[in-house]
């Protein structure tokens, strides 16, 4: 079997598993190998602290209070996004506006920059492996204006068809809304040339991050998109917090997408005057805690060696995908040599339901089916999905050599 690479093996995965309490715990009377990272990351315990902390010592509501703690609420809070706007390469934490998650994040860019910026008879481009919350607001908004939305093809690898891209592209074309990696098959696109492509006909760009934000990918000045979107639960921070960064002209053209509090500059019947980003895009008592929680899981990610912890997981995906070359009827679904650490894959004969099932029973944990993303299956001609195993840092070969075993022993029960 390979040989780790001497950058990897400067990883200390038993260190840092130490930090999940979650991960040390059996499932079915088997110690937990949790591979679905792509649905959800866990979260370190400094994440846990920093919420317990929050609510035991600093609870109160920002941006309002004449007292000490909402002046600490307030600065946590501001210093939460500030540490976003670091992480992502951003210019100014005006950019970036707190949400619920990648799918309110597109939500919101559909509804307000599609509001007011798309006419009948433009198009929106979305790839075909997208994610139904980077499919569904586009119709949405599309239906309302008159707009229409195209999916942009495939190569038989996975990944964006460039050339059938750049072909598609005319004036008309207002929108491309793309992942920058696919969460069923883990294949990263080529949003880079896309997004040069694109704002060649005048065309914006927004990347769907989600499954980009946890793998050191996202720099978004130096990707040059015009809105990105991401969830703070995919990046080992709570659910229910997420974000949407987008260029300050863009951001500042936008109209409002929801009313409230927070938003408003001043209320009166005879006009009323929005507040300045982030805040015009923040309507009522924001998701305070879980901001908070992030910018901890930000925080612990910088404490860590990335160059060697990308390499630990690149070695991860490098050594599961021997070990599927070597299992019989597996085939690999994403054979894109830029990929994540995710392997998507049938077995011969077998329901990906049924292996999930069988695999949970053994202590592991996958995702199974289509991973919200039904485009993608149709066009492979897998109507039945995937079984999919999406590694993070704190897995090790020896998890991946339990997954091979479990396979082959729910290969001898169903077949
Ligand atoms: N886009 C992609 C590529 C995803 O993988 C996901 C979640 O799996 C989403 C969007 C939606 O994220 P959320 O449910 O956190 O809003």
């Amino acid at each position: 079997m390979t040989e780790l690479a001497p950058i990897a093996s400067r990883f200390d995965v038993e260190k840092v598993r130490a930090d999940f309490p979650i991960l040390h715990q059996k499932i079915n009377g088997q110690p937990l190998v949790y591979l679905d990272n792509g649905a959800t990351t866990q979260k370190p315990q400094c994440v846990i602290d920093a919420l317990v902390h929050f609510y035991s010592c600093d609870n109160s509501n920002v941006h309002r209070g004449a007292h000490t703690l909402s002046d600490r609420a307030t600065e946590k809070f501001e210093a939460a996004r500030q540490r976003v706007a670091d992480f992502i390469g951003s210019p100014s934490a005006r950019q970036v506006i707190w949400t619920r998650g990648t799918t309110e994040s597109i939500n919101l860019v559909a509804a307000s920059w599609g509001r007011s910026q798309l006419q009948a008879g433009d198009r929106i481009l979305v790839s075909q492996l997208e994610h139904h919350s980077n499919i569904v607001p586009w119709q949405l908004i599309a239906a309302e204006k008159g707009a229409q939305v195209e999916p942009i093809p495939l190569t038989s690898a996975g990944q964006v068809d460039l050339a059938a891209f750049a072909q598609m592209l005319d004036a008309r074309v207002k929108m491309v809304s793309v992942a920058q990696v696919s969460n069923a098959l883990g294949t990263i696109n080529p949003v880079q040339e896309m997004i040069t492509l694109a704002h060649q006909v005048g065309a914006k760009v927004m990347l769907d991050g989600a499954q980009a934000i946890s793998h050191g990918l996202t720099q978004v000045q130096a990707l040059g998109c015009d809105f990105y979107a991401f969830s703070g639960h995919k990046l080992f921070g709570p659910t229910g917090i997420g974000v949407l960064w987008g260029k300050a002209e863009l951001l500042e053209a936008m109209p409002p997408w929801m009313g409230g509090g927070e938003m408003i500059e001043s209320v009166s019947f005879a006009g009323t005057t929005f507040n300045q980003i982030p805040f015009k895009f923040e309507a009522g008592t924001p998701n305070i805690a879980d901001a908070i929680g992030l910018a901890a899981a930000i925080e612990y990610l910088q404490s860590l060696d990335s160059e060697a912890l990308q390499a630990h997981e690149q070695d991860l995906l490098a050594y599961a995908q021997a070990r599927a070359a070597e299992c019989a009827g597996m085939r690999v679904i994403g054979t894109a040599a830029e990929k994540v650490s995710v392997l998507s894959f049938t077995l011969e004969g077998v329901n990906p339901a049924d292996l999930g099932m069988l695999l949970d029973q053994q202590g592991i944990a996958v995702r199974t089916g289509s991973h919200c993303a039904q485009p993608v299956m149709e066009f492979l001609g897998l109507a039945e999905g995937t079984v999919r195993a999406s590694f993070s840092f704190y897995n090790t070969r020896e998890e991946i050599d339990r997954l091979f075993a479990a396979i082959e022993k729910a290969r001898e029960f169903l077949l």
